[in-house]
């Protein structure tokens, strides 16, 4: 029986850009033959048993011959599998993917194509450059800056030295804009012979490098200086570089490169569990997220005791919001358990998980410490409470407690672990632009991890305690987030990047 071959585009880079038809096809691919200009992300949600070859170019130097890619579509296809033949952009823009089905027709193979965002209009669009605009370009050239992509195959021809196929004096001529792929080392070819056929040495260029993706650079020029200015700035494909007067809308469109922590990267050592919101923020806002979860949550599923006797519950953090009501879940209980006491949450993030399980907090301190706890219980008549926390959690709150007379008991909910990093996260997270540590447990369980390597990056505490760590371990920390939340937190690199 012949299998399915999926020719799937995988857009230009950014994750959020692939088409929700290609994450469906990744994940239910039996073969995914994939390129190297497609998403980091793009191959996560494959089956674990999925076979993933890699068709793409070696470190910069030669591809996986054609002949060889189109011999294992046809071997794995003709074998009853479903392929997905995965590619930078759209299949079918200088994308071999016209060839690929051409060669599945000839075989007696099915193939469906999926459309990708391609990179020609999409880099633009992140460097804030429409293609077409309204009086300034009525139509779009998409056009190769060299022959790689349409020269026949095993002709021996030197693709780099190969003369193109183009009309420079037609394209010269065209009525709209030119958007070049692959022609970032021909630039300097590319504007004389524009500039030949009568395009004005005036005329706008732009360079766009790694579009869509954290890195992304632009270049804007014009067709007599571009190709000097490109060489100073070292720009390197991947590129699209456009070619007219939409070029100049950036000045007044750019949004990526404007947003607040564009161009810096941030690592965020908290457990996985947790990162992923606060990394959420921190991309919106621009920046390139390392994440190195140097610690993780370990259950300790403790038995609850009888809570009538209590009267203060106090809860010190999100993780033991959670775990406090998996135990009374565990239990055959739910937030009625709770309906005599009076509860202390530690901040708002807790109070925000106390809530998602029914419980809205009597007191939150303003200052999320323990400290900040203490006093907001001040006023607060307590005689017996129970502490829910982490089984390493500071004492700080049950000692103020029992030297105002109260009983106090600990209930220990979870214990937080060292998470192995490997040595490109570790190394990548002491690189950063900001090294940002959310408790005193992800300190001390990354410099262990992190041992010999010297943070380079500017370190960001969420709090004195956070704080108080770090300066043990010998970092001081450049930015103290206030309130001490993971708000707080982004608010304090705001800040700082606009300084
Ligand atoms: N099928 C792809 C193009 C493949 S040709 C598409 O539709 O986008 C490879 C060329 O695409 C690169 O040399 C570069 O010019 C362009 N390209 C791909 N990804 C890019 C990116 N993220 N930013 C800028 N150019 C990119």
């Amino acid at each position: 029986m012949s299998g399915v071959v999926y020719l799937v585009g995988a857009g230009p880079g950014d994750p959020g850009l692939l088409t929700a038809r290609a994450l469906e096809l990744i994940g239910t691919a039996d073969v995914i033959l994939h390129d190297r200009l497609i998403p980091v992300t793009a191959l996560d949600g494959a089956r674990p048993d999925a076979e993933l070859v890699y068709v793409g170019k070696i470190g910069g130097g030669a591809s996986m011959p054609q002949e060889e890619i189109d011999r294992l579509l046809v071997e794995h296809g003709g074998a009853g599998k479903r392929v997905v033949r995965l590619k930078g952009g759209d299949p079918f823009v200088f994308g071999r993917g016209g060839e690929e089905a051409l060669v599945l027709r000839e075989a007696g193979i099915r193939f469906e194509v999926v459309p990708g965002v391609t990179s020609g209009v999409a880099a633009p669009a992140y460097a804030g450059i429409p293609v077409t605009f309204r009086g300034d370009a009525s139509a779009v050239a998409l056009v190769t800056g060299h022959t790689q992509s349409t020269a026949p195959t095993g002709t021996g021809r030197d693709p780099e030295k190969a003369e193109t196929a183009i009309d420079w004096p037609a394209l010269a001529a065209f009525p709209g804009t030119l958007v070049f792929y692959m022609g970032v080392r021909q630039l300097g070819r590319i504007a004389e012979q524009l500039m030949a056929g009568g395009r004005a040495a005036s005329e706008p260029v732009a360079v766009i490098e790694r579009g869509t993706l954290p890195g992304q650079r632009t270049l804007v020029g014009s067709l007599s200086d571009i190709a000097a200015r490109a060489r100073a700035e070292h720009m390197r494909a991947p590129a699209i570089t456009l070619v007219g007067p939409v070029a100049r809308l950036r000045e007044d469109i750019a949004w990526l490169e404007t947003r607040p922590l564009h161009g810096r990267t941030v690592a965020v050592t908290r457990a996985r569990a947790q990162a992923s919101a606060l990394a959420a923020r921190l991309r919106d806002l621009g920046a390139e997220v390392v994440e190195a979860p140097a610690i993780r949550i370990r259950a300790l599923e403790p038995d609850l005791p009888d809570l009538e006797p209590y009267d203060l519950l106090c809860v010190t953090s999100p993780n033991g919001a959670h775990e406090l009501f998996a135990r009374l879940h565990a239990a055959h209980l739910d937030a009625r358990a709770l309906h005599g006491l009076r509860v202390a949450a530690i901040g708002p993030g807790t109070a925000r998980a106390l809530a998602e399980h029914g419980i809205i907090p009597d007191v939150v301190p303003e200052r999320s410490v323990a400290e900040g706890l203490v006093e907001a219980l001040r006023d607060v008549p307590v005689s017996r409470a129970l502490v829910a926390r982490a089984a390493e959690g500071r004492d700080v709150l049950p000692d103020a407690l029992r030297e105002r007379g109260a009983e106090v008991e600990l209930l220990e909910l979870y214990e937080t672990l060292p998470e192995p990093l490997d040595e490109p996260t570790r190394e990548a997270a002491a690189a950063a632009d900001y090294i940002t540590f959310t408790s005193a447990s992800s300190v001390r369980f990354f410099v262990e991890a992190a041992a010999s390597l010297e943070v380079s990056g500017q370190v960001v505490s969420i709090g004195p305690a956070t704080s108080e760590e770090l300066r043990r371990h010998g970092l001081e920390p450049a930015l103290e987030a206030a309130p001490h939340t993971p708000d707080g937190l982004v608010d304090a690199l705001v800040r700082s990047a606009a300084r």
